[in-house]
């Protein structure tokens, strides 16, 4: 009885024009994660835990000087960042800011792609190549000027 349908949808998904794919020139970003910029990672679970989200890892990341936690949130995550040096650029970012919205990450599939593509249109990298960042990752970042006032962290999917 249920049967029919399913001919019908095959039938209209072979007549999507084949070059709509082609006409976009970059891949599709997510949003991977938010980044949020705290003195004590313990200290701030507090409130995340109270709307039902926990960390999953956490982990040092050397290139930026930060501790960073992770807290899945449907399909994208929070990321907490406690700084691990003094001229840790989150360090700078709270003394500078207080704690808040530190960056917002995009995930891409071609992060080299994504940043000669960025760098074409002129927008100011603060990396044109990629680091070495959380979770084993291949990670870029725009410089804020490019992202009116927003740190635009950009992360390779895997
Ligand atoms: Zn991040």
């Amino acid at each position: 009885m249920t049967q029919a349908p399913k001919d019908a949808g095959a039938k209209r998904g072979t007549q999507a024009p084949k070059d709509a794919g082609a006409k976009r020139r970059t891949p599709p970003y997510k949003l991977d994660h938010l980044g949020i910029a705290v003195a004590s990672i313990d200290a701030a679970l507090d409130v995340y835990r109270a709307l039902g989200l926990d960390e999953v890892k956490r982990e040092a990341v050397p290139s930026q000087k930060v501790t960073a936690a992770f807290l899945p949130v449907g399909e994208s995550r929070i990321e907490l960042l406690e700084p691990s040096a003094e001229d840790s650029p989150v360090a700078k970012f709270l003394a500078r800011r207080g704690e808040g919205i530190h960056h917002v990450c995009f995930a891409v599939e071609d992060l080299d792609g994504a940043l000669a593509d960025l760098a074409d249109k002129g927008f100011r990298l603060i990396h044109s190549q990629p680091v070495a960042g959380a979770d084993g990752k291949r990670v870029a970042f725009l410089h804020p000027d490019a992202g009116h006032g927003v740190l635009i962290e950009l992360s390779e999917r895997r």
